[in-house]
């Protein structure tokens, strides 16, 4: 049986989903899926013979323009961490007679499973179901995934912290018990105001850890996973023109020596000087001089990026080198997949680090 976790709100497991589908609900008009893969036929591997009736409405890819038109996520520029063309998630009229509207999500119950970038879809879903009769969102065990969407949910709608939130969700079924990534995740989400906000520099940090995951599982390296190269976008002589009217200026990170530029400010990822991940830092900044003022606020002598379509050395696989200019070939900085301490004792893991001498910074 689903449980009852707010009004018109139900928390489920693969069988409380196939009972409804099969045999039809008087309450419930919607059903969220969150399986590891989203086709009807999942029902019918998971209980041979099992064949429920299904109508594609629509599948939504990441990048594609529905995907902006069906969130509320307004933040202009807005990218997906996922690569391109991946499927977000398909809707279709499901179960006895097509009366259900069924959403499916492509999520595997995995710790490095990249949830937020699902969350917005799930809980407009939700929200939407809501308005017009009842949803059941269930995963495999009704444990992990559709705890941590229904979690997120109840932030997103009560303001709640990740604690208050499943715990009130607990309430209305105790064996919930979301995997530990999805709870860090969670726990992002709340950090940048129950939504995902893509421009904010913990979003960003998600996005390079994500990416470091994938390089370490030994996954492909195509530049589709990489950020647009800004020096492609604007030129390398646009320099002297004036900026176009009255658009948002930006900072443009140029190298010294041929003025190409090789990073905007919105590659840029930040990092609290001195926050190292391991204890390491401490010790060191300890050792040093107790008086000097730069021991108390470290200068970081680089910046580090996203990694950028530029980076062919980075594509080529190797776990760490050389980052060159593209146009001149002229040394910027070094990558290191395992990651680099920056001069102010911080660890940053994965680093695409730009050495602040070898570029210029301009207002473009
Ligand atoms: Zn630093
Ligand atoms: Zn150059």
């Amino acid at each position: 049986m689903p449980y009852l976790v707010r009004e018109n709100l139900f928390i489920g497991n693969i069988g409380d989903a196939a009972e409804i589908l099969q045999n039809g609900s008087t309450e419930v008009t919607h059903i969220l899926s969150v399986l590891n893969s989203p086709s009807i036929s999942f029902f019918g591997e998971w209980r041979s013979g099992l064949t429920i009736p299904a109508k594609e409405i629509k599948k939504v890819y990441v990048g594609s323009s529905d995907e902006s038109a069906s969130t509320e996520d307004l933040d202009a520029g807005s990218k997906s961490s996922l690569s391109p063309g991946k499927l977000l998630y398909s809707l279709e009229y499901a179960g006895k007679d097509l009366k259900l509207v069924r959403m499916a999500v492509p999520i595997k119950d995995m710790e490095s499973e990249d949830l937020l970038d699902y969350l917005d879809v799930c809980l407009d879903f939700i929200a939407r179901s809501r308005k017009e009769g009842s949803v059941l969102v269930h995963c495999f065990a009704g444990v992990s995934r559709s705890a941590a969407i229904i979690t997120a949910y109840l932030m997103r709608t009560e303001r709640l912290s990740v604690e208050d939130a499943l715990e009130s969700l607990k309430q209305s079924y105790e064996f919930v018990c979301p995997n530990d990534g999805f709870l860090d995740q969670l726990k992002l989400f709340e950090e940048m105001g129950f939504k995902v906000n893509r421009t904010s520099s913990i979003y960003k940090r998600f996005r390079l850890k994500v990416l470091g995951d994938h390089y370490n599982r030994g996954g492909k390296l195509d530049s589709s996973i990489f950020g647009a190269d800004p020096g492609i976008a604007t030129g390398v002589s646009s320099e002297a023109e004036a900026p176009p009217n009255n658009e948002k200026h930006s900072t443009a990170y140029r190298c010294k020596k041929c003025r190409r530029i090789v990073a905007m400010q919105e590659n840029v990822i930040d990092h609290i000087p001195g926050e190292g991940e391991t204890s390491f830092t401490w010790n060191k900044r300890k050792s040093g001089n107790p008086f000097s003022k730069s021991d108390d606020e470290p200068e970081c002598s680089s910046i580090f990026i996203e990694p950028l379509r530029w980076m062919t050395a980075v594509e080529e696989g190797a776990l760490e080198g050389k980052l060159s200019c593209i146009h001149c070939e002229g040394r910027l900085g070094y990558f290191n997949w395992s990651g680099v301490q920056c001069s102010c004792g911080s660890w940053i893991t994965p680093a695409f680090q730009i050495h602040k001498s070898r570029v210029d910074v301009s207002r473009i």
